[in-house]
């Protein structure tokens, strides 16, 4: 993924900022990483340069 789509996303909980965490590059483009929400206190994980934005799963 662009680096450009950073600013598009948002944290699928909480709506807020998302950091970005552990990156790993192919080129300029991120290929791994975390999108790692502060509020939350959880981490979204990118593989493959796709951005898995799903929200943690409710434990109750
Ligand atoms: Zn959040």
């Amino acid at each position: 993924m662009k680096d450009s789509l950073l600013e598009i996303l948002v944290c699928p909980v909480c709506h807020g900022p998302l950091e970005l965490r552990d990156v790993e590059r192919i080129d300029k483009e991120i290929n791994a990483g975390l999108l790692f929400c502060a509020r939350c206190n959880y981490g979204y994980k990118i593989v493959e340069g796709i951005p898995n934005l799903l929200p943690p799963e409710n434990k109750s």
